[in-house]
């Protein structure tokens, strides 16, 4: 039996060949990985990112043609419509959106400032509806689409000194079933992706105490990979995942269940 979603050997059948993903967030880390995995499924895939260079050198370096990168503030709708169009004219009319772009801004909650809350939610929760509302007309006409959303376990359990990006995360649940359930009808999927800890440069700065001690809160006891994130991705963007919608799946070592 040949397995469509095993290694690309020469001429693997590919389940994603014809779509056009967009990735948030693709230069680096998570969004990286995902760009990756959709591409080796056959995917052209648009990368965007903040830094429109290094998002564009990703694109460069992904596997097979027709990928481009651009520079988008997710965060802000006018930058989100200029990047929709320039990826349209240029890879095409996005099929796959992952809604990965995000960030941290940590700090006790009584010492949080606006910026730290406006910023976080303004990437995390803002960032995703802004993208899906520019790319979701075509999905909708087309009757075929699919939307991912990277929350974190922090969003269904909380983390101390996380207030802004759990409530970001949170929301950004509440979306995802709020548009699988109005999108359903279209024949538009719309699933979240809820990663716990993962080797980005996001956790990089953690402490060897802070490391440990979740090491022994994770079943499978060490972090993540971000292409055990981006399998997942691809899993849900393809069609072996027809009869999914509105879930959020934990790639976390077990640490929430
Ligand atoms: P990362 O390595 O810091 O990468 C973040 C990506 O988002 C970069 O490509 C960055 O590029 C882009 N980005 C940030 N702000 C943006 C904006 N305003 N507009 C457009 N792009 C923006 O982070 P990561 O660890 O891969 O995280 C990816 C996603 O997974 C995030 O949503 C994060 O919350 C989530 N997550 C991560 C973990 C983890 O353990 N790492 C766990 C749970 C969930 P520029 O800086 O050039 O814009």
């Amino acid at each position: 039996m040949t397995d469509s979603t095993g290694p690309a050997g020469a001429g693997a059948p590919r389940e994603l060949e014809g779509q056009i993903a967009l990735v948030t967030g693709g230069s680096r880390g998570i969004g990286r990985a995902i760009a990756e995995a959709l591409a080796a499924g056959g995917a052209r895939v648009a990368v965007i990112a903040r830094g429109g260079e290094r998002a564009a050198e990703v694109a460069e370096a992904l596997p097979g043609a027709g990928h481009a990168g651009f520079g988008c503030d997710v965060a802000e709708p006018d930058s989100v419509r200029a990047a929709v169009g320039a990826v349209q004219a240029a890879v095409g009319e996005t099929s796959i959106l992952v809604n990965n772009a995000g960030l941290t801004r940590d700090g006790v909650l009584m010492r949080l400032k606006d910026e730290d809350w406006d910023e976080v939610l303004g990437v995390n929760l803002k960032g995703a509806f802004n993208l899906t509302r520019a790319v979701v007309r075509g999905m909708m006409r087309r009757r075929d689409g699919v939307i991912l959303n990277v929350t974190s376990v922090v969003g269904l359990m909380g983390n101390a000194g996380q207030a802004n990006y759990a409530a970001s995360k949170a929301g950004l649940i509440g979306f995802t079933k709020s548009a699988a359930r109005e999108l359903a009808s279209r024949n538009v999927r719309c699933n979240a992706i809820a990663p716990g800890f993962i080797k980005t440069r996001m956790t990089a700065d953690l402490d060897s105490a802070v490391l440990a001690d979740l090491r022994a809160r994770i079943p499978l006891e060490r972090l993540g990979e971000p292409d055990d994130v981006a399998q997942l991705a691809r899993f849900l963007a393809g069609p072996r995942a027809r009869y999914i919608t509105g879930q959020v799946i934990a790639v976390d070592g077990g640490m929430v269940m």
